[in-house]
């Protein structure tokens, strides 16, 4: 590797003590930028050589902590693996290193009426690894489903540095389906440095509302009846008052003053289907008495409609400097109950919180907006997200959505399995990275270092 590919320095620690989860911190040693999978198998086998950790990362905006690098040692960047290798438009799938961004694998194939369905709203710079590793979803998970969805094969390091192929160009690979175990692995497996991806043709009709509503139940409610009528939408998503008092405040979008929650509904398919089903999900929505109701009439129009949804958790920014976004799942029937929960919680830990998220997958994001310079701050946002994911737990959902369990839930997985289950999670992971030193302490604590990192930010051993 050239001098270029290595950075080290203050400068390159502080940038990456951290991913998008800024409360728990760590520094490298230092980072390195690989161009092709042999060079990242070099450097994994020398740090296997040199028993120093490595953590595998992408764009950095992970909400979990889990590009952050736990036990210091090597960051391996996929900034710039980032080729296209192979398209086949014949068959609707492509060959891409992982370092790609997301949304750049939609700008190169839209002209040819294709695109990767998966859209989480980090996409114009989120990573096609980042993505594989977290299964990610986004706004259309609801009708397209997540990433493991569109993942055909992958060519991957693991923890010895042997490069291995899992499924390829036509999917279905015989044997155990390890495709679907290392999509969603957070890393912990190996580093994935290729993938063949599915292209999705984009609709030929696209039909977005929004409409508003005087309380966050009568909202949630709305999102229970879409649901239970059977249409199925291809996003369906909610967003609070001060998530629009912020959009507000940042680009002038106007909302009526009794507005509390808003829901932004798409349909797509053929223009007839898609209008129908828009028109069916309006009328529920005024019947669960929403105050205004906009159906865009142009691209633009239905641009203006997702402003809020698309640009609300930047303008969050100005409530306070430090975000913290929680990530939790309940069924979308319980969602009314769910939500006056995250407002009490927040509440008693004397904390602000925003929602913006997937309500018709009931994929919860409460946002906590603080300064962390503030005593005692962080570990009220910490205790605060305890409690709302052993709520969602209690409503029969799950602690983690799409944003993954990273650091930040580690001590959350055996809440939802028993002993037996976590050994063979714990087995499955030595299987594949039989040290300790691939991503260490991410999913499950498998590093004697784990706890001592844990009271080193937190200040305890929970
Ligand atoms: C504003 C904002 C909006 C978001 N919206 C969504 C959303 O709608 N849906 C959603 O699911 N998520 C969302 N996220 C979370 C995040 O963007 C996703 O998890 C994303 O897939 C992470 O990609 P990344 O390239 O930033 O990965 P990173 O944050 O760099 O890494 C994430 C994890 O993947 C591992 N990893 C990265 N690359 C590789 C690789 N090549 N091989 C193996 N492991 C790897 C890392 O070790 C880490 O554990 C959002 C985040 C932000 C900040």
């Amino acid at each position: 590797m050239r001098d270029d590919q290595v950075l080290s320095g203050a400068a390159v620690r502080k940038v990456y003590e951290t991913d998008a989860y800024t409360v728990d911190r760590n520094p490298p040693l230092a980072v390195v930028l690989p161009e092709t999978t042999e060079e990242v198998s070099a450097i994994v086998q020398w740090c296997r050589e040199s028993r120093v950790p490595f953590t595998p990362r992408g764009a950095g905006t992970g909400l979990s902590g889990g590009a952050m690098p736990a036990l210091g040692g090597i960051v391996i960047s996929t900034k710039k693996l980032t080729k296209l290798l192979s398209t086949d438009l014949e068959n609707r799938t492509m060959l891409a290193q992982t370092g790609i961004a997301n949304l750049r694998i939609t700008r190169m194939v839209e002209g040819d009426g294709l695109h990767f369905a998966p859209d989480p709203s980090s996409q114009s710079v989120s990573t096609l690894g980042g993505n594989i590793a977290m299964n990610s979803g986004g706004p259309h998970t609801l009708k397209y489903g997540v990433t493991v969805q569109h993942v055909l094969g992958v060519r991957m390091v693991l923890s010895h540095g042997e490069i291995v192929q899992i499924g390829g160009r036509c999917g279905e690979p015989p044997g155990y389906d390890l495709l679907s175990l290392v999509v969603g692995s957070e890393g912990t497996l190996g580093i994935v440095t290729e993938a063949w991806i599915v292209l999705t043709p984009i609709p030929e009709a696209i039909q977005t509302a929004t409409a508003c509503f005087p309380s966050v139940r009568e909202a949630s409610q709305a999102v229970a009846e879409i649901v239970k009528s059977g249409v199925l939408p291809a996003a369906l998503e909610m967003m609070d008052r001060a998530v629009l008092d912020a959009v507000q405040a940042a680009f002038g979008l106007e909302f009526p003053s009794a507005t509390q929650a808003m829901l932004l509904i798409e349909c797509d398919g053929s223009p007839g289907q898609s209008s129908d089903d828009l028109h069916q999900l309006v009328e529920i929505c005024k019947k669960s008495r929403a105050i205004e109701v906009k159906v865009a009439r142009t691209a633009d129009e239905r641009m203006k409609l997702w402003t809020a949804r698309k640009k609300g958790v930047g303008a969050l920014g100005r409530i306070a400097p430090t975000v913290v976004t929680h990530d939790g799942v309940i069924p979308p029937s319980k969602l009314p109950e769910m939500l006056e929960e995250v407002y009490r919680v927040a509440e008693e830990h004397g904390i602000a919180v925003a929602n913006i998220f997937h309500a018709g997958d009931g994929n919860l994001h409460p946002i906590f907006c603080f300064d962390e310079r503030e005593p005692g701050k962080v570990d009220a946002v910490v205790k605060a997200g305890e409690e709302i994911i052993r709520k969602c737990i209690e409503l029969g959902g799950s602690v983690t959505g799409e944003h993954g369990i990273g650091v930040e839930k580690v001590d959350f997985l055996p809440l939802m399995y028993d002993e037996a289950s976590m050994a063979l999670q714990g087995e499955i992971r030595t299987i594949f990275a039989s040290d300790d030193l691939c991503n260490p302490c991410k999913v499950i604590p498998n590093a004697k270092g784990c706890i001592e990192h844990k009271v080193r930010w937190r200040g305890v051993a929970t």
